[in-house]
């Protein structure tokens, strides 16, 4: 399988050429580098493209143009900026953030410290990296959105970005990229080669630098790194459906509540386990139970069911009176059990009873 098979040196070479060439270099926040300035642009552009952030991004600095006019505005000030962003969590952090800059750090971000920097509300180990490098010139890695996908795309690296190993060793490459020079300029240029080159749904490999050495790109499959999110689990349970019939061949259905799963329709009796089941029949000591059937899974769109079907025989008639004595039971014959609403399920299951001969003991 490829392998990526530049060298650090001229991976940073190539990042910083073309930020020469390509780069962004008028974008608001990108003038006048403050830790303060450069912290609201990071916050504001996460899940948000550029262009929707200027605007934003220059109210906002008029209306607080230091992090102690932030400290000290009310938050519904701040919320009321930030309406149409999206995403308020963020704004609320920044207002908390800013106030403890300026209670814990007389109004200084500690840029020379990452943890202190990321025990900040809303400022995690990416974001600091960006203050931190781009207004302190020193060296810290990030690692945002768009940088997670060059870099995974670069070194087919499989898996969701979500999951702590793909997410280390994106840092791991990172962080070795991450140069000791230029370091503004190299963090801007890994940020923009995502945003304008790498994007998610069509990379303009043909304007990247990395066009001849990416494997994501030699592989053709540019799209399916970084790995999504796994879908959910389906949670599975399982249920023991009790087919039981008389002499005759009649099975006992009951019907099921009419709201919930299978609102309304009649179903076999369930049990959760072997147990339940049991003890249910040891009340009718006319019923003998056989041995279950193959299990089978029914599909919900929430839930999986296992279903095991245990099919038992009752010989007294009076006790299958008995059993089915209330009216959400009744005794159907397999083969017509009538105008009922069946679950899909219950439906295959008293076809396949229709389909054995019926015997007496
Ligand atoms: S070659 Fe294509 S996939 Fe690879 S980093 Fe460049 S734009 Fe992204």
């Amino acid at each position: 399988m490829a392998e990526f098979s530049l060298s650090t040196e001229a991976f940073q070479r190539r990042v910083l050429d073309w930020f020469d060439r390509h780069g962004r270099k008028t974008l608001p926040w990108q003038q006048n580098k403050t830790a303060y300035r450069v912290w609201v642009s990071e916050i504001m552009l996460q899940q948000t493209q550029v262009a929707t952030v200027v605007p934003y991004f220059e109210r906002f600095m008029m209306r607080f143009p230091s992090v102690q006019a932030l400290a000290e505005a009310p938050q519904d000030d701040v919320l009321h900026l930030w309406t149409g962003l999206g995403y308020y969590a963020r704004a609320r952090n920044l207002h908390k953030a800013a106030r403890q800059v300026v209670e814990d750090y007389d109004g200084e971000f500690p840029t020379h410290d990452i943890d202190a920097m990321t025990s900040l509300p809303g400022i995690g180990r990416s974001t600091a990296g960006a203050i931190i490098s781009i207004t302190s010139g020193r060296r810290a890695a990030i690692l945002d959105g768009n940088v997670k996908r060059v870099l995974a795309r670069l070194h087919a690296v499989a898996g969701w970005p979500g999951r702590s190993d793909v997410l280390a060793r994106l840092w791991t490459l990172a962080e070795r990229y991450t140069p000791h020079e230029r370091l503004p300029d190299y963090t801007q240029a890994m940020m923009d080669l995502g945003a304008m080159i790498c994007t998610r749904g069509k990379p303009s490999c043909l304007l990247c630098p990395f066009e001849d050495v990416c494997v994501a790109h030699a592989q053709g499959r540019e799209r399916d790194y970084p790995g999504s999110k796994p879908k959910r689990e389906t949670p599975t349970r399982s249920t023991r459906m009790l087919l039981l019939q008389d002499d005759s061949g009649r099975v006992l259905l009951r019907q099921r509540p009419p709201t919930g799963l299978w609102g309304g329709l009649w179903c076999f009796p369930q049990f959760d386990d072997g147990e339940a089941l049991r003890d249910w029949l040891a009340r009718y000591p006319g019923t003998h139970l056989a041995h279950a059937w193959q299990p089978f899974t029914h599909v919900f769109t929430h839930f999986r069911l296992d279903i095991t079907p245990c099919p038992a025989r009752v010989s007294d008639a009076k006790l299958a009176t008995h059993v089915a004595e209330g009216a959400d039971e009744r005794w159907v014959d397999p083969a017509n059990p009538g105008d009922i609403g069946l679950a899909a399920p219950v439906k295959t299951l008293l076809e396949k009873l229709a389909q054995i001969p019926t015997t007496t003991d």
